[in-house]
């Protein structure tokens, strides 16, 4: 993958990139403000994060999350707001402003008291573009909407005036007062800023500043008929809060002579500077927010959480850990340049952070049951159990044996080929910390012919020991007594797409569905001490991948429901 489409490019950026994180080298944007700092341009810098309420936030945002408020923590007084961008009331929801701030939490950010809703400044937009219009800068027009589009001209051609751009001042404090009171119809008229039709930024021919829209707001209710657009309220939400430095994806370059232009001329009570960098892009998902609101309400996942959705909180609900997610964050770098980023790398953080951190368990997901002929009815016998073989501080524990135990069902074959070295006639294997097992015969269903269970002899003093001679015994394998396993749920989740670019796949990205995205295991049998974990334990099933308990189904004692988080080992392509 790594040779794909545009990956490439995007992958030796990352890896020059890093070059320079070695040797200290800070990134442009931490460069550019570091020598703000240096000139005396600001006393600290104020930063912000300023998502729209309309939906979860994504992996993509963690770049600009990590990015504010990372600098929030490297500069001395530095701060970042959180700021609500609500002025588009028909999309927005307060559901989403809870789940914002919960997601921004988990990531390890926090804006302490400044936390702010671009709804609270709607009566300082409105007194702005009241002045603009006092300042014989913007006007009302009253064309239809298709009149205005062709007036805008194209990349070619230069646009053509309004022929309501030279109203009279009086008579466009009216009409704009009109429209402020209900009095004028939706798209029946916008305000729009009067700079030039004949400009070579398109941004710039007469943008519009107001549109009408007979909406309810989820925080201002029926008060506004007029919502300012977000190239007017942006640059005045920043200048409001004397932000130093506004960062913004790439998108937005062609639009900051316009964000300059709001700034220049309306009251503003500081200067902030706009500055763009490369969104985050990640191969096998999408990352548009309508296109996840699609996903969700067509019913293809159970929810903005779904742990195959690429939000926060579907990543926080999989067991991504939020320390893997700001490692990935950051290696990736901030460029300039747009680049597809391989979905593998983010696993490769996540797995890596694991192994260092979680406790090793046994869970058998196919259970195939084995009888110890040789070993005394009751008997029970604790097996002293590694918790982390990365780190020893994580200690041992004690797993139960008992007369009957589960292994998986492909660690046993009737008829093993030369390289199988797990459990068959003729065969050994060794319980993983415990006792290496000998077979003796097995069982079969007379009408499937499945095997439905197998006699095997434990040999005595081979716990920690080789294999006496004779034996031929070359695997361990994990394990869970009969009569102490817990039973569980186990769902193993898969990319949700088959194709590494859904959004350029033909017919659309619904159309290259992963079917196989979800698996559901009923009857898993797992370690007791499983039972007592509560919600969001992550761990590693031995031999199997790593695992977390569900966030919403999993019950302490009651109802154990185990996600995977992400293979073992990476996936060869
Ligand atoms: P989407 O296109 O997914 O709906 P958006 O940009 O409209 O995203 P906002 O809520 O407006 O979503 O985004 C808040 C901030 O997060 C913005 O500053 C935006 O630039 C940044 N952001 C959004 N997506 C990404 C991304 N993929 N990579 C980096 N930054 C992003
Ligand atoms: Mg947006």
């Amino acid at each position: 993958m790594l040779w794909g489409d545009g990956a490439l490019s995007g992958e030796t950026i990352f890896s020059l990139e890093l070059m320079g994180k070695k040797e200290g080298k800070k990134d442009f944007i931490r460069q550019i403000i570091a020598g703000d700092l240096a000139k005396g341009k600001h006393e600290t810098t104020i930063t912000r994060f300023p998502p729209e309420p309309n939906g979860f936030l994504h992996i993509g945002h963690a770049r600009a999350i990590c990015l504010n408020f990372g600098l929030a923590q490297e500069n001395p007084g530095a701060r970042c707001h959180l700021r609500f961008d609500d002025t588009n009331p028909v999309k927005e929801d307060t559901k989403y402003v809870e789940a914002i701030q919960a997601d921004i939490k988990w990531l390890g950010y926090d804006w302490g008291e400044h936390l702010y809703f671009a709804s609270d400044y709607f009566d300082y937009f409105y007194d702005c573009a009241v002045q603009l219009i006092k300042d014989g800068k913007a006007y009302v027009d009253l064309q239809s909407p298709e009149e205005m589009k062709a007036g805008r001209g194209n990349v070619k051609e230069a646009g053509t005036n309004s022929p309501y751009r030279d109203t009279s001042v009086e008579e466009n404090l009216e009409l704009f007062e009109k429209m402020k009171n209900g009095e004028i119809g939706e798209g029946k008229a916008v305000l729009r800023a009067k700079i030039d039709m004949e400009s070579p930024n398109m941004n710039m021919r007469d943008p519009a500043l107001y549109r009408i829209l007979h909406a309810h707001h989820h925080r201002t209710g029926d008060k506004w008929k007029i919502y300012p657009m977000y190239d007017f309220a942006h640059p005045l939400e920043d200048a409001k809060e004397c932000i130093t430095h506004s960062l913004c994806s790439l998108e937005f370059e062609d639009h900051r002579p316009l964000y300059e232009w709001v700034v220049q001329n309306c009251p503003t009570p500081s200067e902030p500077r706009q500055i763009e960098f490369s969104r985050l892009n990640l191969t096998y998902t999408v990352m548009s927010k309508r296109k996840l609101l699609d996903l969700v309400n067509e019913g293809i996942v159970a929810g903005w959480d779904d742990p195959r959705m690429p939000t926060l909180s579907g990543m926080r609900r999989r067991g991504y850990a939020p320390e893997s997610i700001r490692t990935f964050i950051e290696g990736r770098g901030i460029t300039k340049f747009n680049s597809n980023t391989d979905f593998a790398l983010l696993e490769a953080d996540v797995r890596a952070h694991l192994n260092a951190n979680a406790d090793r368990r046994m869970a058998v997901l196919e259970p195939l049951k084995l009888v110890i002929d040789n070993w005394e009815e009751g008997r029970v016998e604790e097996m002293e159990c590694m918790n982390n073989p990365e780190n020893p501080e994580a200690g041992t524990r004690k797993v139960p044996l008992g007369k009957e135990v589960y292994i998986e069902r492909d660690d046993f074959m009737e008829e093993a080929p030369k390289k199988y070295f797990r459990l068959a006639p003729g065969q050994a294997i060794r319980l993983r910390g415990g006792y290496i097992l000998n077979y003796v015969s097995h069982e079969k269903d007379p009408e499937t012919g499945e095997v439905t269970q197998v006699h095997v002899e434990y040999i005595p003093g081979t716990i920690g020991q080789n294999a006496p001679e004779g034996i031929k015994c070359k695997a361990a394998v994990h394990w869970v007594s009969v009569d102490h396993a817990v039973d569980a749920e186990i769902r193993l989740y898969d990319r949700l797409f088959t194709e590494e670019n859904p959004d350029g796949f033909e017919g659309g990205f619904m159309k290259c569905l992963n079917p196989e995205s979800l698996k559901v295991i009923k009857g898993a049998k797992v370690e007791p001490v499983l039972a007592e974990s509560g919600k969001e334990y992550s761990c590693q099933f031995e031999r199997v991948g790593y695992f977390c308990t569900d966030k919403e189904d999993h019950e302490q004692g009651e109802k154990i429901v185990f996600n995977r988080t992400v293979e073992l080992k990476a996936a060869k392509f």
